[in-house]
């Protein structure tokens, strides 16, 4: 593994992706890159649910950036779900090829001086998640590990915005074996 592109879908803040990237950066080891936005229409939504299959996009992303050795992150403000799933805040494709992360349901309840500060915090935990399915790591039964899994925001902030332990452990197993 070489690097981590982050690909936004259409156009995102650029210094709230290049902070992302520095954290993740520090996470996995990787050097972290922003690319150019993937321009992606609404038409593309599921109408009827105003949201996007998450495996639709995850192919829109990786038709732009073929695979290499590198770790390819999808980020976009569309709300994304999965059949078996209503709505998906982050994950990574069937063939753990991309990772997505939404914003969609992660911005804050209130317009308080917090709220930019709590969706990076939240944004951060979930790209980490999806960064780490990416690379294999299960999803955690710790309580307050970025590796557990969230199904409500609250769950996001109630963890760590690190690995466990054990978590760690198998992730530092992974870069010496790469
Ligand atoms: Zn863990």
């Amino acid at each position: 593994m070489s690097r981590l592109r982050i690909v936004p879908v259409n156009r995102l803040d650029q210094s709230f992706l290049q902070r992302l990237g520095l954290c993740l950066e520090e996470r996995f080891l990787l050097e972290a890159v922003v690319e150019h936005a993937l321009s992606v229409p609404a038409t593309a939504l599921n109408r009827e649910r105003d949201q996007f299959f998450f495996n639709t996009l995850a192919a829109r992303v990786l038709t732009a950036h073929p695979y290499t050795d590198d770790v390819i992150l999808g980020v976009t403000d569309f709300d994304l779900y999965r059949t078996s799933e209503r709505f998906v805040f982050s994950g990574v494709s069937d063939d753990k090829r991309v990772a997505l992360l939404s914003f969609a349901r992660l911005h804050a309840e209130t317009d308080s001086q917090d709220a930019a500060n709590l969706l990076f915090q939240r944004s951060l935990k979930q790209a980490t998640h999806a960064v780490g399915r990416f690379f294999g790591l299960n999803p955690c039964h710790s309580d307050r590990c970025v590796m557990a899994v969230a199904t409500t925001v609250f769950d996001i902030d109630a963890h760590d915005s690190h690995l466990c332990e054990s978590c760690e452990r198998r992730n530092r197993a992974r870069q010496q074996s790469s």
